[in-house]
């Protein structure tokens, strides 16, 4: 995916300056360990897809209740935790295992690398699904993405 400034807005189609929001669908899982007494929670993502980008928060927030049907979620914005209900059927989801996510979040390009590096300022999970709703993309053969990603969650 090109990654120079040609995206334009998915709802008002203005180009999208070096700070946008865009809706990603990942393959992925949690990973627990443990630090001096405390559980940290690493999210593993296998494999990311861009779906839309947008200028701002206010365009997304546009688009949300659409992609929310489209995914037939009638819960957005799943709680945080290591099995969470489905966001399509509210079968328990174990996040231990791979699963499909649809997160937003808000991206800033940095201009000091030669090509070009998003920062991830604001990420959060909009829908997560069971595999009887989606299964989750096989890992092996699939297209090459910057992965594995590793961060911590917010908690
Ligand atoms: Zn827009
Ligand atoms: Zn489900």
């Amino acid at each position: 995916m090109m990654n120079d400034s040609g995206f334009t807005c998915a709802i008002c189609g203005t180009p999208v300056s070096d700070r946008y929001h865009c809706l990603d669908r990942r393959t992925e899982s949690l990973v627990t360990t443990e630090h001096d007494g405390k559980v940290i929670t690493t999210e593993h993502i296998v494999n990311c897809q861009v779906m839309f980008i947008y200028c701002s928060a206010f365009c997304w927030d546009i688009h949300a209740p659409t992609v929310a049907a489209e995914l037939q979620v009638s819960k957005p914005y799943p709680p945080a935790g290591l099995i969470t209900p489905c966001s399509r059927c509210g079968n328990p989801v174990n996040r231990t295992a791979p699963y499909i996510s649809y997160a937003i979040s808000e991206l800033q390009d940095t201009q000091t690398e030669p090509y070009a590096v998003a920062r991830c300022l604001d990420d959060r999970d909009f829908a997560i699904l069971c595999k009887n709703c989606e299964a989750p993309d096989a890992t092996a053969g699939a297209e090459v993405v910057d992965a594995p990603i590793e961060r911590e969650t917010h908690q």
